[in-house]
């Protein structure tokens, strides 16, 4: 089942952009990731350390997961009123 990820930069605040990861793991591989973000081609994705590690196409600093969470148990958002 897809996993909604993001990869995020918290030396200067660069977001990768987000991507669905087919995995029924907890939380995505690098490698993964790396499949994830080739599918998305271009503008702001990471780029990747020979060791496979994930790094800021800006600064080159270490990525984070900004958030992650299985599709199925996302639950629609309720809005205040
Ligand atoms: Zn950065």
């Amino acid at each position: 089942m897809p996993l909604r990820a993001e990869l995020y930069c918290y030396f200067c605040g660069h977001g990768c952009g987000e991507v669905l990861v087919a995995t029924s793991a907890r939380r995505p591989t690098a490698e993964q990731l790396r499949v994830a973000y080739d599918r998305v081609a271009g503008n702001g994705a990471p780029k990747w350390e020979d060791s496979g590690q994930p790094i800021c196409p800006r600064c080159g600093g270490q990525l984070f997961l900004e958030r992650f969470e299985h599709e199925v148990v996302r639950k629609p958002l309720r809005r205040a009123s």
